[in-house]
């Protein structure tokens, strides 16, 4: 058995966290590969590394001095080596970092120092061979990842080494230059780690014991979701619920290798264990809700709609046309409404309305913002009645006006949208409706 483990930043926050995560790795001879993200907060107020090494770049990049911004990133690192008693000196490595930022290496070869430093001292610390990502994680010349060349150059690494640290985050540009995924992509590497070994289960350890049923700032005491396959994880995080990052789902999906989110400070709970297909029945006819404010719905009118060829392809090459993409289009026979992301597309309103009006020439056209979408989620809802109806009279109850639905023919999600205002309530209304 081969296990990838991934640990996150509050994982690796100071030296007390570090013994934790590497107990956990010594504590099973599977675990042989480790990915790293960079130090985060060691308590609410702290700072993430990452957040600290974007802001001191900002200054190098400006040409201000940046020495001590830099000492508190350093201290950071020593205060890590120092609590693990190891005989390990970054100094050089210091050193280059300050040169690079000081000749403008960019603010993702910046921000990527967090991971890179992090994986030389758990590397240091386990014992384990260290495996700089930008020697094997690989971008294409537009800044996406690269699959292919990436398992070319990484497969052979991994097979010829018994365990290696790698640090999470970042990869090369075909021009060798840095370039990290999003914000909290760490759990993308390690996604990509656990495919390249042929990894039987992807460990992903973070500082809650998993997905919740809903968003627990929101519901009290939700429910923990014990499995979820990777097809509802993506409904609901795409939706908001922030556990995993969203792209970390593809890598290890189309290899078929299950993850396991688990605490790093809880580690006897069985956390969440997300897969690829399960016969097991979920606890509750809904696996989770998530959900999201901020979306708005360009409402467009037109007689004979139904019969008009194309109608829908050239409302969609306007967004395209913008370099906008839309969430959800629910339909009528003469109306049509395109719903997007209201920060995404407020900038580009007035080009796209009049686009769609050149192309379409609609009889009415407008905007409603303020829209929030709401994700039901679970694959228990197939071909179980009453599940839809169970939600609008929840929401009925708590009235809540419902002012967009859309259910897929796979039935494994219905979307609400309400008002932003109803937002909390109509989570808690659902949520409770299925639970209580
Ligand atoms: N350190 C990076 C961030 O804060 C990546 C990660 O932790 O996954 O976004």
């Amino acid at each position: 058995m081969i296990k990838t483990v991934k640990f996150g930043g509050s994982s690796l926050a100071s030296a007390e966290q570090f013994k934790k995560a590497a107990d956990i790795v010594k504590s099973d001879p599977d675990r042989r590969f480790v990915v790293v993200s960079a130090p985060g907060k060691r308590s609410a107020d702290d700072i993430k590394v990452t957040d600290m090494l974007y802001d001191c770049y900002k200054k190098a990049a400006r040409g201000l001095d940046f020495n001590e911004d830099f000492k508190k990133i350093e201290a950071r690192f020593e205060e890590i080596i120092t609590g693990l008693n190891l005989e390990l000196s970054l100094k050089s490595e210091f050193e280059n970092i300050k040169d690079a930022f000081a000749h403008r290496a960019g603010s993702d070869f910046a921000a990527s120092r967090g991971e890179y430093l992090n994986g030389l001292i758990f590397a240091a610390f386990l014992g384990f061979e260290f495996i700089d990502p930008a020697t094997c994680i690989f971008f294409n010349e537009n800044g996406v990842f690269d699959m292919k060349a990436t398992d070319e150059a990484l497969k052979p690494l991994l097979k010829n080494a018994q365990n290696a640290v790698i640090p999470g985050f970042y990869g090369a540009m075909p021009n060798f230059t840095i370039k990290t995924f999003s914000r909290g992509g760490s759990d993308v590497t390690g996604s990509i780690a656990a495919r390249a070994s042929e990894s039987d289960v992807y460990e992903n350890w973070t500082d809650v014991s998993g997905f919740l049923a809903a968003d627990p700032r929101i519901v009290k005491n939700p429910e923990p979701i014990a499995e979820i396959t990777y097809k509802e994880l993506r409904e609901l995080s795409y939706m908001g619920a922030t556990v995993l990052h969203e792209d970390a789902i593809f890598p290890v999906r189309t290899a078929g290798i299950p993850i396991n989110i688990k605490n790093t400070n809880k580690p006897s709970d069985c956390g969440t264990m997300i897969v690829p297909e399960t016969t097991n029945p979920p606890k509750m006819i809904i696996t989770g809700i998530a959900g999201k404010k901020g979306f708005s719905v360009i409402n467009i009118e037109k007689d004979m709609m139904n019969s008009e060829i194309g109608f829908g392809r050239n409302v969609l090459r306007s967004l395209e046309k913008s370099g906008l993409s839309f969430e959800h289009m629910p339909s009528g026979i003469d109306t049509m409404s395109v719903i997007v992301n209201s920060e995404a597309f407020k900038p580009k309103q007035s080009q796209i309305l009049e686009e769609i009006c050149h192309r379409c020439n609609p009889d009415y056209i407008y905007v409603e913002d303020n829209l929030a979408l709401i994700a039901v989620v679970g694959r228990g809802m197939k071909s179980v009645r009453g599940t839809a109806g169970r939600i609008f009279s929840a929401l009925a109850h708590a009235r809540v006006n419902i002012k967009m639905i859309d259910q897929g023919s796979s039935e494994l999600s219905i979307i609400i949208g309400v008002n932003n205002e109803d937002f909390e309530n109509s989570v808690r209304a659902i949520y409770e409706m299925f639970t209580l």
